[in-house]
């Protein structure tokens, strides 16, 4: 997709360092992080937000759950706990427009949130 940051770091047009990767997503520290970690776990197809979601899309967002479940497991998060996060559109503070999952660790989260 043109003209979107993460189809432009996977593609390797902007350079990134990538915490992990495989066949169906990529992970890199978010560059304003909210919490000392903060990782977004993206996929590799371009998808614009949750409401393009279809049925063909349930691997790749169920993997991208698996990915966070690992990384907060490999980062030593498991036991005291960590936030998945999906944001839509302007009410749900969604920026990139290609859809990612946010990882944060490592504090304590309010709840409800902003
Ligand atoms: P969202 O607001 O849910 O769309 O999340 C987008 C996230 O991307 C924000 O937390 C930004 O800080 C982060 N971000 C923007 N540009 C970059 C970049 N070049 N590398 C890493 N993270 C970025
Ligand atoms: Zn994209």
């Amino acid at each position: 997709m043109a003209n979107c940051l993460f189809c432009k770091i996977i593609d390797g047009e902007i350079p990134a360092t990538l915490v992990y990767e495989d066949d169906t997503v990529i992970a890199l520290n978010d560059i304003n992080p909210q919490a000392p970690t903060h990782i977004l776990i993206v996929p590799r197809q371009h998808i614009d937000t949750l409401n393009h979601l279809t049925e063909a899309d349930t691997f790749i967002v169920g993997h991208m759950v698996q990915v966070g479940q690992k990384l907060a497991n490999q980062l030593g998060h498991a036991a005291k706990g960590y936030r998945l996060v999906m944001n839509c559109n302007a009410d749900g503070g969604q920026t990139v427009f290609h859809i990612h999952l946010h990882l944060f660790a490592g504090r304590q989260f309010a709840w409800p949130p902003g």
